[in-house]
C-alpha cells in the first residue's frame, strides 16, 4: 500500500477545521486504518484536535457502504444522548463532513479518508490491567447494545461478510482439511477431532437466530478495550470508538469476543497450556458490567445464551486458526513456525475450561440478570 503520508496535504485541503492546520502526526495504535491527529489552532488560539483515517483498502472493499453504517448509527446515537440530556460531543464520535459535505473523501490514489473530532480528555487503554477496567468496558459495550436496541440493524451493511457466520467457518475448515495442501493435518489430529466433535455447536446461535429465538442487533464486532474512550476524571468508558466493523449480528457474539481475549491472562499464542486458563472472576466481572450496561435490553433468550456466546467466539476463533494452518498460514500473520497452530490450541483450551465450568458460567449469568 501506499505511505498515507502521499496525500496527506491533499486531504487536508479538503476539510474545513475549526482552525487553521499546524500539523499532523501519525496518532495511536490501531492495526488497521493508518491514524493521524490533525492539530489546529483557532483564531482565539486555542487547540482543536481531530482524529483523521485512511480506511484500510485490504480490510475493507466498501468504504462508502462502511460509512454509510457509522453516520447512521452515530446520528441515531448523537439524537438520542441529546434526548436523554448526555453530553453527545463526547459520548459518540461524529463523522466531519468535508467541504462538500461527504462523509469521506477519496484521494488522487484512490486512498478513502474520514474526520473525527478529537474527543478530549480520555484514555485509550490497549489492556485491562485491572478487573475494573475490563468492567468499564463491559458496561460501555452494554450500554452501546441499549442505546442501539431499536436501531434497524437489518439496514445496515456487511461491512465483512459472513463474519460470525460460525457455519461457513466451518465449512471453509472442512474445505482446508480435505484439501490439506501442505500435508499438516498429521500434526494437528487432536485439534481436528476437537473440531469435530464440536460441529453441532457451531450451529446453535445460528440456529437459535433463525427461529427468532434470539434477535438480530446492532454490534460492533471488535469489542476490545482499545476501542473505548475513558473519560480521564470518572474512569468510565464513555464513548464506543472504531464503529468499522458495525453490522447486524448477536449481542452474544460482540459479549462473548470480549469473553475469548478478555478472560484469561495468557498470550494468544502460548505455548504452555497449563498457562492458559478460562478466568470466572473475570467471567464474572464482564457479565456484571454488560448486563448493567445494557440496563433490560438484553431479552431472556440473549441472557441465557451469554456463555454460548463466549464459547462460540472461542471454538470458532481456534478454528479459523486451525483453517489457516493448513492452508499454510495465508491470513494470520505468523513469526514463527506453528504458530497458527499454537493459537488454535490456547482457543481450544479456553473452550474446553468453559465447558467444564459451564454451570458457574450460567450461575454468574442467573446472578445479575
Ligand atoms: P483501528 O481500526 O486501526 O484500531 P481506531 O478507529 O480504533 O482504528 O483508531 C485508532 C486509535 O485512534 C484509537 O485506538 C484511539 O487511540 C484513537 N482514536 C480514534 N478515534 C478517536 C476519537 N474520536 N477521539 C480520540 N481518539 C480517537
Ligand atoms: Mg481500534
Ligand atoms: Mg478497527
Amino acid at each position: 500500500a501506499n505511505p498515507a503520508e502521499n496525500t496527506l496535504s491533499e486531504v487536508l485541503a479538503a476539510y474545513a477545521f475549526a482552525g487553521e492546520v499546524v500539523g499532523a502526526a501519525r496518532f495511536g495504535q490501531g492495526h488497521i486504518n493508518d491514524t493521524f491527529c490533525v492539530y489546529t489552532q483557532t483564531a482565539e488560539g486555542d487547540c482543536v484536535r481531530y482524529i483523521l483515517q485512511r480506511m484500510s483498502a485490504a480490510a475493507f472493499k466498501h468504504p462508502d457502504q462502511l460509512m454509510q453504517n457509522i453516520v447512521g448509527v452515530t446520528d441515531y446515537l448523537r439524537d438520542l444522548i441529546e434526548k436523554d440530556g448526555g453530553d453527545a460531543a463526547r459520548e459518540t464520535m461524529t463523522v466531519l463532513r468535508t467541504k462538500n459535505g461527504a462523509a469521506y473523501f477519496t484521494d488522487s490514489e484512490g486512498g478513502a479518508w474520514r474526520v473525527y473530532p478529537f474527543v478530549e480528555n480520555t484514555l485509550c487503554l490497549q489492556k485491562a490491567e485491572t478487573p475494573e477496567l475490563f468492567y468499564a468496558s463491559a458496561k460501555a459495550f452494554g450500554n452501546f447494545q441499549r442505546m442501539l436496541k431499536d436501531y434497524p440493524a437489518d439496514t445496515l451493511f456487511e461491512t465483512i461478510e459472513k463474519f460470525h457466520d460460525t457455519e461457513n467457518r466451518l465449512a471453509n475448515f472442512e474445505k482446508a482439511l480435505a484439501a490439506d495442501k501442505l500435508g499438516r493435518a498429521k500434526d494437528c489430529a487432536p485439534e481436528i477431532a476437537f473440531v469435530k466433535a464440536h460441529a453441532a455447536d457451531c450451529s446453535v446461535a445460528l440456529e437459535a437466530l433463525r427461529a427468532g429465538r434470539l434477535p438480530l442487533r446492532v454490534t460492533h464486532n471488535d469489542t476490545k478495550l482499545n476501542n473505548i474512550l475513558i473519560d480521564k476524571d470518572t474512569g468510565e468508558g464513555i464513548c464506543v470508538i472504531d464503529l468499522d466493523t458495525v453490522m447486524p449480528g448477536l449481542s452474544i457474539n460482540d459479549f462473548g469476543d470480549s469473553i475469548r481475549f478478555g478472560a484469561n491472562h495468557s498470550a494468544e499464542d502460548e505455548r504452555d497450556l497449563s498457562k492458559v486458563n478460562f478466568d470466572l472472576p473475570l467471567f464474572d466481572i464482564y457479565t456484571k458490567g454488560f448486563l448493567e450496561g445494557a440496563a433490560g435490553t438484553l431479552t431472556d433468550a440473549e441472557k441465557e445464551y451469554l456463555p454460548w456466546g463466549a464459547k462460540l467466539m472461542t471454538l470458532e476463533c481456534g478454528i479459523r486458526f486451525l483453517t489457516d494452518y493448513l492452508e499454510g498460514d495465508t491470513y494470520f500473520k505468523i513469526h514463527r513456525d506453528g504458530q497458527n497452530l499454537d493459537r488454535c490450541r490456547t482457543q481450544f483450551k479456553l473452550v474446553r475450561d468453559m465447558e467444564a465450568r459451564w454451570d458457574e458460567m450460567a450461575a454468574v449469568v442467573k446472578k445479575y440478570s
